[in-house]
Protein backbone atom coordinates (compact mmCIF):
# COMPACT_ATOMS: atom_id res chain seq x y z
CA UNK A 1 0.00 0.00 0.00
CA UNK A 2 2.07 3.15 -0.87
CA UNK A 3 -1.05 5.74 -0.27
CA UNK A 4 -0.11 8.94 1.41
CA UNK A 5 -1.70 8.72 4.92
CA UNK A 6 -4.21 11.09 5.92
CA UNK A 7 -5.45 10.17 9.13
CA UNK A 8 -2.96 8.38 12.28
CA UNK A 9 -4.43 7.31 14.94
CA UNK A 10 -2.41 6.86 17.89
CA UNK A 11 -2.97 4.79 20.80
CA UNK A 12 -5.77 6.85 21.06
CA UNK A 13 -7.46 6.08 24.95
CA UNK A 14 -10.95 7.24 25.90
CA UNK A 15 -12.45 6.83 29.24
CA UNK A 16 -15.49 7.41 30.98
CA UNK A 17 -15.79 7.19 34.28
CA UNK A 18 -14.67 3.48 34.63
CA UNK A 19 -15.27 2.69 31.34
CA UNK A 20 -12.85 2.29 28.52
CA UNK A 21 -15.06 2.84 25.36
CA UNK A 22 -11.53 3.26 23.56
CA UNK A 23 -8.70 1.47 24.45
CA UNK A 24 -5.46 2.16 22.95
CA UNK A 25 -6.66 1.94 19.20
CA UNK A 26 -4.05 2.53 16.72
CA UNK A 27 -4.71 2.54 12.47
CA UNK A 28 -4.34 5.07 10.06
CA UNK A 29 -6.31 5.56 7.10
CA UNK A 30 -5.20 6.48 3.13
CA UNK A 31 -5.71 9.94 1.52
CA UNK A 32 -8.40 9.52 -0.99
CA UNK A 33 -9.39 6.13 0.14
CA UNK A 34 -12.90 4.72 1.73
CA UNK A 35 -11.72 2.72 5.41
CA UNK A 36 -14.63 0.68 6.99
CA UNK A 37 -15.27 0.97 11.00
CA UNK A 38 -17.35 -2.02 12.36
CA UNK A 39 -17.88 -3.64 15.47
CA UNK A 40 -20.72 -4.78 17.92
CA UNK A 41 -23.03 -1.83 19.73
CA UNK A 42 -20.88 -0.54 22.06
CA UNK A 43 -17.31 -1.20 20.75
CA UNK A 44 -16.52 2.19 20.71
CA UNK A 45 -17.04 3.66 17.03
CA UNK A 46 -19.10 6.37 17.65
CA UNK A 47 -17.17 7.58 20.66
CA UNK A 48 -13.68 7.16 17.93
CA UNK A 49 -15.64 9.22 15.70
CA UNK A 50 -16.81 12.26 18.19
CA UNK A 51 -13.34 12.02 18.89
CA UNK A 52 -11.98 12.64 15.64
CA UNK A 53 -14.79 15.27 15.22
CA UNK A 54 -13.43 17.11 18.49
CA UNK A 55 -16.53 16.42 19.71
CA UNK A 56 -15.06 13.93 22.51
CA UNK A 57 -11.65 14.67 24.26
CA UNK A 58 -9.42 11.51 24.47
CA UNK A 59 -7.63 10.43 27.76
CA UNK A 60 -4.72 9.58 26.41
CA UNK A 61 -3.15 9.24 22.97
CA UNK A 62 -3.08 11.03 19.75
CA UNK A 63 -5.14 11.68 16.16
CA UNK A 64 -2.42 13.24 13.23
CA UNK A 65 -4.33 14.50 10.24
CA UNK A 66 -2.60 15.46 7.66
CA UNK A 67 0.43 15.22 9.79
CA UNK A 68 -1.08 17.43 12.47
CA UNK A 69 -1.93 16.73 15.71
CA UNK A 70 -6.28 17.35 16.22
CA UNK A 71 -5.60 17.91 20.38
CA UNK A 72 -4.99 21.82 19.65
CA UNK A 73 -7.65 22.15 16.78
CA UNK A 74 -10.99 22.87 18.42
CA UNK A 75 -14.58 21.82 17.85
CA UNK A 76 -15.95 24.81 15.70
CA UNK A 77 -12.15 24.78 12.98
CA UNK A 78 -12.89 21.18 12.35
CA UNK A 79 -14.66 22.08 9.09
CA UNK A 80 -12.42 24.23 7.83
CA UNK A 81 -9.35 21.62 8.93
CA UNK A 82 -10.67 19.35 6.24
CA UNK A 83 -12.72 16.86 8.40
CA UNK A 84 -16.74 16.94 7.12
CA UNK A 85 -19.30 14.16 8.76
CA UNK A 86 -22.93 13.03 8.56
CA UNK A 87 -24.86 11.89 11.63
CA UNK A 88 -26.50 8.42 12.34
CA UNK A 89 -30.17 10.82 12.98
CA UNK A 90 -29.89 13.14 9.95
CA UNK A 91 -29.29 16.61 11.46
CA UNK A 92 -30.53 19.46 8.82
CA UNK A 93 -32.12 23.05 9.08
CA UNK A 94 -35.65 21.84 8.76
CA UNK A 95 -36.91 25.03 7.97
CA UNK A 96 -34.84 25.88 5.05
CA UNK A 97 -34.85 24.25 1.24
CA UNK A 98 -32.47 21.57 -0.23
CA UNK A 99 -30.15 24.36 -1.57
CA UNK A 100 -29.83 26.71 1.60
CA UNK A 101 -28.86 23.29 3.54
CA UNK A 102 -26.92 22.55 1.44
CA UNK A 103 -25.10 26.18 1.29
CA UNK A 104 -24.82 26.12 4.70
CA UNK A 105 -21.89 23.70 4.17
CA UNK A 106 -20.00 26.40 2.58
CA UNK A 107 -20.44 28.93 5.56
CA UNK A 108 -19.30 26.52 7.71
CA UNK A 109 -15.98 25.80 6.35
CA UNK A 110 -15.41 29.82 7.01
CA UNK A 111 -16.03 31.04 3.31
CA UNK A 112 -17.91 34.21 1.75
CA UNK A 113 -21.24 34.79 4.73
CA UNK A 114 -18.74 33.75 7.36
CA UNK A 115 -16.23 36.23 6.43
CA UNK A 116 -18.97 39.04 5.11
CA UNK A 117 -18.07 41.97 7.54
CA UNK A 118 -14.15 41.71 6.67
CA UNK A 119 -14.24 41.16 2.99
CA UNK A 120 -15.19 44.05 0.33
CA UNK A 121 -18.72 43.56 -0.77
CA UNK A 122 -17.74 42.58 -4.87
CA UNK A 123 -15.57 39.66 -3.07
CA UNK A 124 -18.40 38.76 -0.90
CA UNK A 125 -20.65 38.84 -4.24
CA UNK A 126 -18.03 36.75 -6.03
CA UNK A 127 -17.58 33.94 -3.54
CA UNK A 128 -21.24 33.84 -2.95
CA UNK A 129 -21.61 32.65 -6.73
CA UNK A 130 -18.76 30.48 -6.28
CA UNK A 131 -20.63 28.77 -3.31
CA UNK A 132 -23.91 28.60 -4.94
CA UNK A 133 -22.06 26.92 -8.27
CA UNK A 134 -20.63 24.38 -5.78
CA UNK A 135 -23.75 24.14 -4.22
CA UNK A 136 -25.54 23.24 -7.77
CA UNK A 137 -22.91 21.00 -8.62
CA UNK A 138 -23.58 18.68 -5.44
CA UNK A 139 -26.85 18.67 -5.38
CA UNK A 140 -26.42 17.32 -9.02
CA UNK A 141 -23.87 15.13 -7.67
CA UNK A 142 -26.15 13.39 -4.75
CA UNK A 143 -29.17 13.29 -7.59
CA UNK A 144 -31.20 15.50 -5.81
CA UNK A 145 -31.49 18.26 -9.13
CA UNK A 146 -35.29 19.31 -8.76
CA UNK A 147 -35.26 19.66 -5.43
CA UNK A 148 -33.37 22.90 -4.93
CA UNK A 149 -36.72 24.81 -3.89
CA UNK A 150 -38.15 22.06 -1.76
CA UNK A 151 -38.13 22.11 2.13
CA UNK A 152 -35.76 19.31 3.84
CA UNK A 153 -38.86 18.08 5.98
CA UNK A 154 -41.00 17.35 2.48
CA UNK A 155 -38.38 15.11 1.46
CA UNK A 156 -38.39 11.32 2.03
CA UNK A 157 -36.01 10.39 4.65
CA UNK A 158 -33.11 8.78 1.86
CA UNK A 159 -33.64 12.32 0.32
CA UNK A 160 -32.69 13.84 3.33
CA UNK A 161 -29.58 11.84 3.85
CA UNK A 162 -28.20 12.81 0.54
CA UNK A 163 -28.66 16.59 1.40
CA UNK A 164 -26.33 16.01 4.34
CA UNK A 165 -23.98 14.32 2.64
CA UNK A 166 -23.92 17.03 -0.31
CA UNK A 167 -23.73 19.77 2.22
CA UNK A 168 -21.00 17.89 4.39
CA UNK A 169 -19.15 17.72 1.05
CA UNK A 170 -19.76 21.78 0.59
CA UNK A 171 -16.22 22.57 2.52
CA UNK A 172 -14.44 20.00 0.29
CA UNK A 173 -13.56 18.13 2.96
CA UNK A 174 -10.08 15.79 3.09
CA UNK A 175 -11.95 13.42 4.74
CA UNK A 176 -15.23 12.65 5.37
CA UNK A 177 -16.83 10.53 8.46
CA UNK A 178 -19.99 8.61 7.79
CA UNK A 179 -22.27 7.43 10.81
CA UNK A 180 -23.92 4.69 9.24
CA UNK A 181 -25.20 6.00 6.29
CA UNK A 182 -27.71 2.62 5.42
CA UNK A 183 -29.33 2.98 7.76
CA UNK A 184 -32.77 3.07 7.33
CA UNK A 185 -32.35 2.42 3.80
CA UNK A 186 -34.12 -0.42 1.37
CA UNK A 187 -32.10 -2.74 -0.30
CA UNK A 188 -32.35 -0.52 -3.84
CA UNK A 189 -31.31 2.68 -1.71
CA UNK A 190 -28.49 1.26 -0.16
CA UNK A 191 -27.53 -0.02 -3.72
CA UNK A 192 -27.57 3.69 -4.87
CA UNK A 193 -25.66 4.63 -1.75
CA UNK A 194 -22.76 2.55 -2.73
CA UNK A 195 -22.31 3.90 -6.03
CA UNK A 196 -22.40 7.76 -4.00
CA UNK A 197 -19.46 6.70 -1.64
CA UNK A 198 -17.48 5.30 -4.54
CA UNK A 199 -17.89 8.70 -6.70
CA UNK A 200 -17.17 10.85 -3.84
CA UNK A 201 -13.82 8.45 -3.09
CA UNK A 202 -13.30 8.33 -7.20
CA UNK A 203 -14.54 11.77 -8.52
CA UNK A 204 -14.00 14.16 -5.67
CA UNK A 205 -11.06 12.28 -4.12
CA UNK A 206 -12.27 12.58 -0.63
CA UNK A 207 -11.16 9.81 2.12
CA UNK A 208 -14.31 8.44 4.26
CA UNK A 209 -14.54 7.04 7.39
CA UNK A 210 -17.41 4.74 7.12
CA UNK A 211 -19.10 3.45 10.29
CA UNK A 212 -21.66 0.64 9.42
CA UNK A 213 -23.44 -2.14 10.58
CA UNK A 214 -24.46 -3.07 7.27
CA UNK A 215 -21.53 -5.69 6.17
CA UNK A 216 -22.78 -5.36 2.64
CA UNK A 217 -22.11 -1.87 2.04
CA UNK A 218 -18.52 -2.13 4.27
CA UNK A 219 -17.41 -4.82 2.47
CA UNK A 220 -18.30 -3.77 -0.70
CA UNK A 221 -16.79 0.01 -0.71
CA UNK A 222 -14.14 -0.48 1.68
CA UNK A 223 -10.33 -0.71 0.57
CA UNK A 224 -9.58 -1.54 4.36
CA UNK A 225 -11.74 -2.58 7.36
CA UNK A 226 -10.98 -1.73 11.16
CA UNK A 227 -13.02 -4.48 13.38
CA UNK A 228 -13.32 -2.87 16.69
CA UNK A 229 -14.77 -5.12 20.08
CA UNK A 230 -14.50 -3.45 23.50
CA UNK A 231 -12.72 -0.29 22.26
CA UNK A 232 -9.73 -2.38 21.10
CA UNK A 233 -8.86 -3.02 17.81
CA UNK A 234 -9.55 -7.01 16.64
CA UNK A 235 -8.24 -6.75 13.36
CA UNK A 236 -7.38 -4.83 10.09
CA UNK A 237 -7.06 -5.87 6.24
CA UNK A 238 -8.97 -5.92 3.16
CA UNK A 239 -12.41 -6.88 3.23
CA UNK A 240 -11.79 -10.09 1.80
CA UNK A 241 -9.64 -11.07 4.85
CA UNK A 242 -11.76 -9.28 7.53
CA UNK A 243 -14.87 -11.65 6.14
CA UNK A 244 -12.86 -14.24 7.18
CA UNK A 245 -10.56 -13.57 10.40
CA UNK A 246 -11.70 -15.77 13.05
CA UNK A 247 -12.07 -13.25 15.64
CA UNK A 248 -14.39 -11.51 13.97
CA UNK A 249 -16.20 -14.02 12.69
CA UNK A 250 -17.06 -15.08 16.62
CA UNK A 251 -17.89 -11.64 17.68
CA UNK A 252 -19.53 -10.25 14.75
CA UNK A 253 -20.43 -11.49 11.73
CA UNK A 254 -20.94 -15.21 13.20
CA UNK A 255 -23.39 -13.94 15.67
CA UNK A 256 -26.79 -15.96 16.30
P1 LIG B 1 -23.10 1.49 18.33
O1 LIG B 1 -22.75 0.56 17.21
O2 LIG B 1 -24.25 1.01 19.14
O3 LIG B 1 -23.26 2.92 17.89
P2 LIG B 1 -20.44 2.09 19.28
O4 LIG B 1 -19.45 1.10 18.77
O5 LIG B 1 -20.55 3.37 18.57
O6 LIG B 1 -21.86 1.41 19.39
P3 LIG B 1 -19.94 3.76 21.56
O7 LIG B 1 -21.23 4.49 21.44
O8 LIG B 1 -18.72 4.47 21.16
O9 LIG B 1 -20.03 2.36 20.80
O10 LIG B 1 -19.81 3.28 23.09
C1 LIG B 1 -18.62 2.67 23.63
C2 LIG B 1 -18.78 2.48 25.13
O11 LIG B 1 -18.70 3.75 25.78
C3 LIG B 1 -20.11 1.88 25.56
O12 LIG B 1 -19.87 1.04 26.67
C4 LIG B 1 -20.93 3.10 25.96
O13 LIG B 1 -21.90 2.76 26.91
C5 LIG B 1 -19.86 4.02 26.54
N1 LIG B 1 -20.15 5.45 26.38
C6 LIG B 1 -20.27 6.12 25.20
N2 LIG B 1 -20.48 7.43 25.41
C7 LIG B 1 -20.50 7.60 26.76
C8 LIG B 1 -20.69 8.74 27.63
N3 LIG B 1 -20.87 9.96 27.14
N4 LIG B 1 -20.66 8.50 28.96
C9 LIG B 1 -20.46 7.27 29.45
N5 LIG B 1 -20.26 6.17 28.70
C10 LIG B 1 -20.29 6.33 27.38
Amino acid sequence: DTSMTILDVRELVVRFGGILAVDSISFTAGAGRILGLIGPNGAGKTTLFNCLSRLCQPSSGDILFRGRSLSTVPRHRIAREGIGRTFQNVSLFDHLDVQDNVLVGGHVAGQAGFLAHTLRIRRVAREEAELRDRARELIAFMGLSGTEGRRVTDLPFPLRKRVELARALMSRPHLLLLDEPAAGLNHEEVDVLKDQIRAIRDRLGTAILLVEHHMNLVMSVSDKVVAMNFGRKIAEGLPSEIARDPEVVRTYLGAG
